[in-house]
């Protein structure tokens, strides 16, 4: 009997076989394999610079800035902003925020392409609703709204009035002889901080594909996070009148391209959207706010649902499942819930191995499930086959949307599926993908963002900190920091995002703990009169210990995925991977190794000086 006979009995007779699903997901990652791993994608520099450029504003002149301030906080999305609020509840004045856009909002800033939508219940995603005193539209909102409150959220916390937009950082650098930090800019300022907040983002760096010709193409193009209303007329909710007589292509069919083409498929003359891998597309099922419900809130609400929500989407059970949605249902039945309900119905607990295979076959269900969506909704049978996902759910990030699947049902949109290999090249005249050549007005990149290239590099500059050493040099082999927050040999600057923090499907929820956590940090630093604060090398490298300790959750799992930004492109398991800079142990623990941190009071591994 295998060792695993006991889960197999429990599941009952199966209608797929699990050996013949796992040799095509096999099958399928090894089609898109590349040897250059990351290095297929070409840097958004030089000839290609035109890419980043703001198409939602024009450049403002203004007088270089010499000033001081206690804290910079670079960049002015949600993490930026969620420092600022809980830097200002705590009693900080002295404050600003850098930013290269020209309005707050980050992703939102950048992300306006129609149809743009949080797929994470706008409940538990916006940030200090109660703070604020609002209430999201719907139950998913659109970018324009996302956009708004984080606005809303500068002027509430007047983060707005010493702000410097549109200005790009260029060096960071610690002056030893004074305690602070030279933020020099794009503007000529050179300004004196004694603490930064480092708040760039993680997609923050769209990224092109390396393909032969790339800069041939002579109609017009743009990425995804930089789209050229004036070209295709409408606006974030579609109505792209300019396109009505356009031949448009799309490179790319992840999160961000499965938004936009229903918008693109309904104002297109034609539409081809070029595929390499398909993304795995659930029900949506959005809803407008009720507002009987939203009446009947109490203090404190919104704090607990982002923690039901957080709960369950790692993995943990509850009595009650608060957003009720895609996501908690799909982790709900992959993750330890399903195991916990197997471990009670054979009176013990499972073995790993057990565990590991109720969780496979539940994950093939749940894919077949997504694959006889395609096939319910897609009338031609060839493309409703190309539009089936062959990987494990977590292998890429799942989407949900009510129109996708059902453009290609459109007569003016064609799915040119590429079987794995991507598109071959571009001509003056449009994309070479399968040997043939379509004729293009306008070519639009959905390729994504740079993940596993050097934190760096992604920033756009390099910090320099105590006895010049770069962070570029001190991260060469590897993120170090102390709970993702401080770098040994950089004093007073603190990192905000994934960088070896939380793993968590609603990443404000981890920006605000981060943002509780430096506020409490210089509260402190201000109570006991400390000029500077600086993890030590000890505790960074325990932290670094802990975080390799953990590292290993999900080896396996990624190295058997078709390739993608969560495995580092598929070439070495999930090392370089997305999750690999993560907290390993999880984000409820690593809230509580904070909360924990912070209670004990005596600032462990933190160097006051
Ligand atoms: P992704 O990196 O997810 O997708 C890039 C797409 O480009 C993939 O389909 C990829 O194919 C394709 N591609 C790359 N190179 C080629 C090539 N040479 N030929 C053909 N296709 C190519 O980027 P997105 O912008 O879609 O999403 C990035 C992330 O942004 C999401 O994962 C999510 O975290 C976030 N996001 C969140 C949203 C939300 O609702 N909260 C909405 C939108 C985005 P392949 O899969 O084969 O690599």
């Amino acid at each position: 009997m295998s060792d695993v006979q006991a889960v197999d009995d429990l599941m009952g007779e199966l209608d797929f076989s699990p050996t013949a699903l796992k040799s095509k997901y096999l099958e399928e990652r090894d089609k898109r394999i590349r040897e250059e791993g990351n290095d297929q994608y070409t840097e958004v520099t030089a000839e290609f610079s035109h890419y980043v450029d703001d198409p939602y504003a024009e450049a403002v002149e203004r007088e270089p800035l010499f000033d001081e301030v206690e804290v910079a906080i670079i960049g002015g999305g949600f993490g930026g902003l969620l420092v600022g609020a809980r830097l200002r509840e705590a009693g900080f004045e002295d404050i600003r925020v850098i930013e290269k856009a020209s309005d707050f909002g980050g992703t939102w800033y950048w992300n306006r392409y129609p149809g743009a939508q949080c797929d994470v219940e706008a409940y538990c995603y916006f940030p200090l609703l109660e703070e604020l005193g609002y209430m999201p539209k719907h139950k998913y909102s659109f970018a324009p709204e996302i956009f708004e409150h984080s606005k809303r959220i500068a002027r509430h916390y007047d983060l707005d009035k010493n702000a410097c937009m549109q200005t790009c950082v260029t060096e960071l650098k610690w002056d030893d002889s004074i305690d602070r930090w030279i933020i020099k800019t794009d503007r000529g300022d050179a300004m004196k901080a004694k603490y930064v907040a480092m708040a760039n983002g993680p997609l923050n760096r769209p990224k092109l594909p390396g393909i032969p010709g790339i800069n041939k193409f002579k109609g017009f193009t743009f990425h995804t996070s930089r789209w050229n209303y004036a070209y295709t007329g409408g606006d974030a909710s579609g109505n792209l009148t300019g396109l009505k007589d356009k031949r448009v292509g799309i490179i790319g069919t992840g999160a961000t391209a499965i938004q936009c083409i229903p918008h693109l498929g309904e104002s297109a003359e034609q539409l081809f959207v070029f595929q390499r891998t398909p993304s795995s597309i659930d029900v949506r099922n959005n809803s407008e706010t009720d507002q009987q419900w939203a009446e009947s809130l109490q203090p404190g609400w919104q704090k607990e649902r982002m923690e039901n929500f957080n709960a369950l989407v790692s993995g943990a059970d509850r009595d009650v499942d608060m957003v009720s949605d895609g996501w908690t249902e799909i982790i709900r039945n992959l993750t330890g819930i399903v195991a916990k309900q197997a471990s009670k119905s054979l009176g013990r607990r499972l073995t790993k191995a057990e565990r590991a295979h109720l969780m496979e076959l539940t994950d093939y269900k749940k894919m077949n499930q997504i694959r006889e969506r395609a096939e319910a909704i897609v009338n031609d049978p060839q493309t409703a086959e190309a539009l089936k996902p062959w990987y494990r759910q977590f292998c890429k990030r799942p989407c949900f949307h009510d129109e996708y699947l059902q453009t290609y049902n459109r007569d003016n949109v064609t799915l040119v599926d590429t079987n794995g290999k991507g598109v071959e090249r571009l001509t003056e005249n449009g994309v070479v993908a399968n040997g043939k050549e379509y004729e293009l007005d306008c070519l639009i990149f959905a390729t994504g963002f740079e993940v596993a290239t050097s934190y760096t590099r992604r920033a756009g500059y390099d910090i320099i900190g105590k006895h010049g050493q770069t962070l570029s040099d001190h991260w060469a082999d590897g993120l170090r920091t102390l709970h993702g927050l401080h770098s040994h040999g950089f004093p007073n600057c603190f990192f905000i995002g994934i960088t070896q923090g939380a793993n968590t499907v609603n990443l404000p929820h981890a920006l605000d703990e981060q943002a509780n956590q430096l506020a409490y940090i210089l509260s402190e630093a201000r109570a006991r009169d400390a000029s500077t604060i600086e993890a030590s090398a000890e505790a960074e490298q325990q932290y670094l210990d802990e975080i390799k300790r953990l590292a290993n959750i999900g080896q396996r799992f990624y190295s058997e995925c078709t390739p993608g930004y969560y495995n580092g492109e598929g070439t070495s398991g999930n090392s370089g991977g997305f999750f690999s800079n993560m907290y390993g142990g999880g984000s409820i623990r690593f809230f509580k190794l904070l909360e924990s941190w912070r209670s004990d009071g005596d600032l462990k591994g933190l160097e006051l000086k």
